[in-house]
């Protein structure tokens, strides 16, 4: 069947109705950041590999980036999910280690940090069985939820990633709200729907490739602001698309510090990582599927 000739709605979940968050919070706060390092630049152009100043605007997130990340995190007592490309875990295994210490989740974001196209299956199968060794073996831990490198998306791999114990995905545009995927007439994984505005990527990166302006502090403060504010009226979940490689950068780290400062200044807003939230969309079903 084809949308060009048989149009229908494209995403089969079921809204998510009559939902709300754990202890009486009003909205819930989903920080999360993709940890690419140098995979990114990889992933784009196997020539990168000789290209060591391209490579080391990946590099920066190793050296700091990351660690200023963990330490503004401690500061604001936020609890953030990071997505890492198994390349990253196999480069750069303490660091890895310093986010679990630091109380936060790792999920899977590919090994080479190659995106999802529709008929790269394959490809893809080996994405998530390279990026689950290396994280069984150099961290001893099994993520549960994955972020699409490149924000894309395909039955298969939804189907794909299911069958091998992934629970959750956060790579949809299309929801303020946690959902279960429906993929095939049955239930796939759940869902917890990005907000592109918070990604960081779109304003803070600009190299010899794509050279570009950077947006400055009242440009990129102004929509984070508006955004949390409106989706917390709202009731959902604000979540970010962060990468150390950009906000870890000495102004935009700024931006940050200023955003988490206005989110904490809420008593109401759910601070969570992904399986947080996707442990409680679990829970609320299990109630719903009971009355
Ligand atoms: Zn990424």
């Amino acid at each position: 069947m084809s949308q060009f000739t048989n149009p229908e709605p494209v995403n089969k979940a079921p809204l998510t109705e009559n939902f709300t968050w754990p202890e009486g919070k009003k909205s819930a706060l989903f920080t999360s950041f993709d940890v690419d390092a140098e995979s990114v630049w990889l992933g784009m152009d196997a020539k990168n590999e000789e290209r060591l100043v391209t490579l080391s605007y990946g590099g920066y997130e190793a050296r700091v980036g990351l660690p200023k990340i963990l330490e503004l995190l401690a500061r604001h007592e936020v609890p953030a999910t990071f997505f890492v490309t198994g390349w990253t875990v196999d480069a750069y295994p303490g660091l890895c280690e310093a986010i679990l210490k630091g109380g936060h989740e790792i999920g899977h974001h590919g090994y080479m940090h190659y995106r999802p196209e529709p008929g790269n299956l394959d490809l893809m199968a080996e994405e998530i069985d390279r990026g689950l060794e290396a994280m069984q073996r150099r961290l001893g831990i099994t993520p549960v939820g994955y972020r699409a490198p490149g924000g894309e998306g395909y039955n298969d791999f939804l189907d794909l990633m299911q069958q091998r114990g992934l629970r959750y995905s956060s790579s949809w545009r299309d929801d303020i709200l946690p959902y279960r995927h429906v993929v095939k007439g049955k239930p796939g994984m759940v869902e917890i729907p990005v907000n592109f505005s918070y990604d960081d990527w779109l304003y803070g990166i600009t190299h010899r490739t794509a050279s570009r302006a950077l947006f400055g502090r009242e440009a990129v403060l102004g929509i984070w602001k508006d955004e949390f504010d409106q989706t917390h009226e709202w009731g959902g979940v604000t979540t970010t698309v962060l990468h150390p490689q950009v906000s870890g950068r000495p102004m935009r780290f700024k931006i940050l510090h200023e955003f988490l400062s206005h989110v904490r200044a809420h008593d109401d807003v759910w601070l969570a990582t992904g399986k947080d939230i996707s442990t409680h969309f679990e829970s609320y079903e299990a109630v719903r599927d009971r009355s």
